[in-house]
């Protein structure tokens, strides 16, 4: 298990193993990142990695994860997009009783 100096926004350099971060490459457009609980504050830490740093992790035993960009974003989008009245159109809706009734009315069709 190989050590790996770190660094964390609020605690500055920390220490962490190989065990403790995942690195997670992108399938669609090969960009890498790389996360890990600080030991320090617990908090997550995630950073952008370029190849060569994807590869220097791997080899010191990170676990490697692969994602892909959710189908959705190529599905052909209609009508005009959501804005700030519609969120709170909705979130009016759902204080409403049989709110899920309401729903299936409107987007019924
Ligand atoms: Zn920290």
């Amino acid at each position: 298990m190989a050590t790996i100096r770190a660094s964390c926004s609020t605690c500055g350099d920390v220490e962490v193993t190989s065990r403790d971060v995942t690195v997670r490459v992108c399938r669609n457009d090969s960009s890498g990142a790389y996360s890990f609980a600080c030991p320090a504050c617990t908090g997550i830490v995630v950073k952008a990695a370029e190849p060569r740093i994807v590869e220097l992790l791997v080899a010191s035993g990170v676990r490697l994860v692969t994602w892909s960009l959710p189908a959705e974003l190529d599905e052909p989008k209609v009508g005009r997009p959501i804005d700030h009245d519609d969120l709170l159109d909705f979130h009016a809706l759902l204080e409403t009783d049989g709110w899920m009734d309401d729903l299936h009315r409107m987007t019924a069709g």
